[in-house]
């Protein structure tokens, strides 16, 4: 490898997703598959709800992982949660708030949206008048953890209004989950979802999420059913709650590394999980100053994200030219901007197993022989 990482066999992700993973994750992938519908495989689930119910912080029964994407997590709560008409509230400011209003539009809701500038968050308090003046509000979306430009967005005020009326609170967690403090139950969070492939790393291909039973009735009561076969939750508790009906074979060795993911989030323990990307987040942003190069996140106004750094690309230099250059003549892995910020920022993934110092050395090795 042309990288000095001796601890990984190939390529530095250093990304905003996947990440490297652990050699406990690859002997669970490796594993000969057992069937979906094996007795020892439901302990697994079983295993993997309750796990996924310590990291979500919640004692919400369904709790499970939707067999896709952190996009399936995304349709599975809003093909469930929204209906045709329902007037929805969604917070954009970036590409995943954009997404959600996509999906809310093609669900046929009534969607209002409120939008803050690529690279800034909402103050809550001017989250909750908004939705004082929305009286038949059914659901606020909001993206915890904005991978597209590396700002957090404070949602805690949000949901603890929202549990007081009759509206659904919906949370992206995809990049946040176990890399920051989210605390679903105490902070009023309806419904959350987040990616294998970030925080938790274990590659991509499931997608947690949790319901509560606000979320649950809002489900029983609808009055049609979820257009979407795949993502109905009516018929897929069938097969992670106690009568274990097949709805579809569930993709058992992606299963089997969640598990493992989570078991080695749970043994180094969310509170230390949390302080190492916080304690890595900042060793980055001095390193970064030390090499001359400006966050995109204005750090004085915004809280910007630990496992998700995004960095303005310095004048005279040539986004795709250094990013290829990385990766073919390190083997190095770095994210580049997307939408209005495609060509002005970089995106560096420290989340999870990559959050870690002699990672964050080796980048800034070679990422400096270019930019200096
Ligand atoms: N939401 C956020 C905040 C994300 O960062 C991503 C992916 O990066 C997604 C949703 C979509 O997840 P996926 O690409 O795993 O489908």
């Amino acid at each position: 490898m042309k990288n000095n990482i001796k601890t990984i066999d190939g390529k530095l992700l250093m990304g905003p997703g996947p990440t490297n993973i652990d050699r406990r994750i690859k002997s669970a992938l490796s594993k000969e598959p057992l069937s979906h519908l094996d007795p020892d495989f439901f302990s697994i689930l079983d295993n993997i709800s309750s796990s996924l119910r310590s990291v979500f912080q919640t004692n919400n029964k369904v709790t499970f992982a939707v067999s896709g994407t952190g996009s399936s997590g995304m349709e599975m709560a809003m093909t469930n949660l929204i209906e045709e008409d329902d007037e929805v509230l969604i917070l954009k400011n970036g590409e995943f708030g954009s997404r959600m209003e996509n999906l809310a539009h093609r669900l046929k809701a009534r969607v209002s949206t409120m939008s803050a500038k690529w690279g800034e968050s909402f103050e809550q308090s001017l989250v909750i008048e908004k939705i004082k003046s929305m009286p038949n509000l059914k659901l606020v979306a909001v993206v915890q953890a904005e991978t597209s430009t590396g700002v957090l967005q404070e949602i805690d005020l949000i949901g603890k209004h929202l549990k007081n009326t009759d509206a659904i609170f919906l949370v992206d967690a995809v990049t946040s989950l176990t890399g920051v403090s989210l605390k679903v139950d105490e902070w009023g969070i309806d419904s959350c979802f987040s990616g294998s492939q970030k925080c938790l790393s274990v590659p991509p291909g499931l997608a947690p999420i949790t319901f509560n039973e606000k979320a649950l009735l809002k489900i029983k009561n609808r009055k049609s059913p979820n257009s979407s076969w795949y993502f109905d939750l009516k018929m897929l508790i069938n097969y992670w709650g106690e009568e274990r009906v097949y709805h579809h074979t569930a993709p058992v060795n992606m299963l089997f590394a969640l598990n493992e993911g989570l078991s080695i989030c749970l043994q180094e323990g969310l509170e230390k999980r949390f302080e190492r990307h916080k304690s890595n987040s900042k060793y980055f942003l001095a390193l970064l100053d030390q090499a001359g190069l400006k966050p995109f996140v204005n750090q004085k106004k915004f809280k910007d994200l630990p496992m998700l750094k995004s960095v303005i690309i310095p004048e005279g230099i040539k986004d795709i030219e250094l990013r290829s250059k990385m990766l073919i003549n390190h083997d190095i892995e770095i994210g580049g901007g997307l939408g209005p910020t495609k060509g002005y920022i970089w995106r560096f993934g420290i989340m999870g197993f990559n959050s870690k110092k002699e990672f964050i050395d080796e980048l800034f090795k070679k990422l400096t022989l270019y930019i200096n």
